[in-house]
């Protein structure tokens, strides 16, 4: 029998963990601080899985009305800005102090982000180790959710929102003919058809390897 979503969102925990405890040394190199978050504002494209994105779903549930349709609306907003190709500041950065509204839950595109010097609006510089292990995290997280779909986090919300999608998705349903035109013209991926990456978090990598 197919595996229900909601036991597949509960490995995610574990599958973020394992890329902590395999990234750890080279993260010791970061010049990330809290409010510092041009990451989540001029260089970032928070790509999420459909899992992430009931995750972030559930989680919008608890927050109080005025802040759930203020983050509504600035998701409408990014939503449409990336549509135009604009890089848009995330909806749940919080103005006052620029520190993220549901840290705790960010999804995968959020925690596999450091850079090793101060980003000042230009692109993180990471580790190639790094970033082979976030690709093989995000190649893992997709064979788990593969009656989903990854693509930006507003467009995933959006799909999410829609009634008829999410019962398909949460019934563990595959119908990607129904989402088609929405996911040729946004760029959604559909999990199922995603190559595995070849990668083994056991892999050792010594410093004398790491490329900045
Ligand atoms: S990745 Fe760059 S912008 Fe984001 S917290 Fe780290 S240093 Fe700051
Ligand atoms: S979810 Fe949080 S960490 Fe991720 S981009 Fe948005 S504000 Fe930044």
């Amino acid at each position: 029998m197919a595996q229900k979503i909601q036991d597949k969102i509960e490995e995610l925990p574990e599958i973020y963990s394992d890329f902590e405890k395999s990234a750890d040394e080279l993260k010791k190199f970061s010049a990330c601080k809290i409010g510092c978050a041009d990451c989540c504002t001029y260089v970032g494209n928070v790509d999420i899985t459909t899992m992430e994105g009931i995750v972030i779903q559930n989680c919008l549930e608890t927050f109080e009305k005025k802040v759930k349709s203020g983050i509504k609306k600035k998701l409408d907003k990014n939503k449409a800005e990336r549509e135009r190709g604009v890089l848009a500041r995330c909806a749940f950065l919080k103005k006052e102090d620029n520190t993220c509204r549901i840290y705790d839950i960010r999804p995968f595109s959020c925690r596999r982000i450091y850079s090793i010097k101060q980003c000042n609006q230009s692109q993180p510089v990471v580790h190639r180790q790094a970033i082979e292990l976030a690709d093989y995290t995000i190649s893992k997280m997709q064979q788990l959710d593969d009656t989903g779909y990854s693509g930006h986090m507003s467009f995933i919300l959006y799909l999410l929102d829609k009634s008829g999608f999410r019962k398909t998705y949460m019934g563990g349903k595959f119908n990607p003919g129904k989402i088609m035109n929405f996911g040729k013209g946004h760029g959604i991926i559909i999990n199922r058809f995603v190559k595995s990456k070849g990668l083994s978090y056991n892999t050792v990598y010594s410093y004398e390897k790491v490329l900045y």
